[in-house]
């Protein structure tokens, strides 16, 4: 993503497929000129002199179309002259049918007429290098397009509104207001200018220490409400993992994507449990019960649950309990930084399953009586799923939540950096030291809100982006 910044660039905007409308974006200096040579507004009045953020009816001519008489599309146009835009320059945008052909046409002839087919994310990254958002921000507008739960959509608007760059900003301006005095003392030292008292420096470094520390407890629970977490449902055969699986998906199904490159392709599933995006691996294994191969199965079950933070553990209430069932268990709870549920199915049959088991409950292996076939138990479930995954203090938090992990860790850092600065204040160490830690906590909040970037940082974040945002 090296073009120069001064160059114009084009992307179609909406999904590759068939749809009612599709969007074609220009952005540059050009972006007008560039439009003028296959747009014409209905009106007459040539591109160049159309009113800026209004919608024109116009034309999109043919290039290929010597006789100039027929369009390749009808469209509406929107001319959009910066720095009032989304990227801080000069936009055009071309409203057409969601056709493949006419979008690609449109970009190619844009081509030819000199501007570059952006990048992913260009257009996000021309807003933020041209002061339009911040660099939390430009990742909030990332958030706000994957967001699969209404949660996780409120978080990324706050985000995109600036919530977050408020607080860090605010926190960051304090400590640059304490080096500065830091640095006069330095500075002046010769001429005995008393410098910040250090009960004042103190208190100042404490009041930011208090509010990054806050902003990271509940950091974890942000991530998992942006995020989502990964599941496995796991069982010995029969349990009724799937059906299981069925019943949640009736009612909390979030969005199916089928993942291909894989020799049968793995359904992911995604359930929106209380507002947490719940990803489940192998959806496949488990609904795929006549599997030949027994030990394919165990083996997909077992890779599943490697991966995921929370494995629900199906047993058979109505049997007893099996070696298979105990192997499974015993397998689940060995892992510490995982956490788990073990649901016990099938309980409108009579009960058949080790009662010991069933009053059996540690804080981190709770136990779930429920009936995939009757529904009963699947609210306690879900109840179950949240608290498991959430504190109960954490709807009651009075700050903006972290959700991205460059964030926590910019914010781990500063945390160090201030506890360095205290200790250095203690010791009454040199002004030098303090001032270089001071720094140090500084830049790293600097990072977050994109005050201090590198070419490095910029690249890993904007290519997340899909091409023509
Ligand atoms: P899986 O192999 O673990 O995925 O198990 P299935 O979901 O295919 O279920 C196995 C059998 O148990 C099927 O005949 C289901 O209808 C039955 N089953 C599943 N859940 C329940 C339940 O809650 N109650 C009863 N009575 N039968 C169930």
């Amino acid at each position: 993503m090296n073009g120069p910044l001064n160059d114009t660039i084009c992307a179609i905007a909406t999904p590759i497929g068939e749809g009612g409308v599709g969007i074609v974006r220009i952005s540059g200096e050009k972006a007008v000129d560039v439009a003028a040579s296959l747009v014409a507004l209905r009106s007459g009045v040539p591109l160049a002199s159309a009113a800026s953020h209004a919608l024109q009816h116009a034309d999109i001519l043919d290039p290929t179309d010597s006789t100039g008489r027929t369009p390749l599309d009808e469209a509406l146009v929107a001319v959009m002259r910066g720095p009032k835009s989304y990227t801080g320059e000069d936009v055009v945008e071309l409203q057409c049918h969601g056709g493949m052909v006419i979008l690609r046409t449109i970009c190619e002839v844009l081509a030819r007429a000199g501007a570059r087919l952006a990048e992913p994310g260009e257009f996000t990254k021309r807003a933020f290098l041209n002061g339009r958002l911040d660099l939390a921000q430009a990742e909030a507008v990332l958030d706000t397009i994957r967001a699969k739960t209404a949660g996780s959509l409120r978080i990324a608007q706050e985000q995109l509104r600036g919530a977050l760059s408020h607080e860090i900003d605010a926190v960051r301006e304090t400590l640059i207001g304490l080096l500065a005095h830091v640095e006069a003392g330095i500075d002046f030292v010769e001429e005995d200018i008393a410098f910040i008292p250090t009960d004042e420096l103190t208190a100042g470094l404490h009041l930011a220490h208090g509010a990054v520390s806050r902003l990271l407890a509940h950091s974890r629970e942000g991530r998992i409400l942006r995020e989502g977490v990964t599941a496995a449902i796991i069982g010995r055969p029969n349990v009724g993992k799937s059906s299981l699986l069925n019943a949640l998906l009736k009612t909390d199904r979030a969005i199916v994507t089928a993942i291909p490159g894989t020799t049968r392709d793995v359904l992911e599933e995604v359930l929106n449990i209380r507002g947490i995006a719940l990803r489940l691996l192998d959806t496949a294994g488990i609904r795929d019960t006549a599997d030949p191969v027994e030990q394919e199965g165990v083996r997909r079950s077992r890779a599943a649950q490697e991966q995921a933070d929370l494995v629900l553990i199906v047993l058979d209430g109505s049997a007893p309990l099996t070696e298979e069932d105990r192997s499974l268990l015993r397998e689940a709870c060995s892992h510490e930084d995982q956490k788990r549920l073990v649901v016990v199915n099938k309980t409108d049959l009579p009960i058949r399953l080790d009662p010991t088991l069933l009053s059996f409950e540690k804080p981190d292996c709770a136990v779930v009586k429920i009936s995939a076939k009757t529904g009963y138990g699947l609210d306690d479930l879900r109840d179950r799923i949240r608290m498991l995954l959430l504190r109960p203090d954490f709807e009651s938090r009075e700050t903006v939540l972290v959700t991205h992990l460059r964030h926590q860790t910019a914010l781990w850092r500063t945390l160090d950096a201030l506890t360095a600065v205290l200790a250095s204040v203690e010791a009454k160490a040199a002004g030098e030291l303090i001032a270089m830690d001071l720094r140090a906590a500084i830049d790293a909040l600097g990072e977050i809100t994109g005050a201090v970037s590198t070419d490095d940082i910029l690249d890993r974040i904007f290519r997340e982006f899909c091409i023509g945002k």
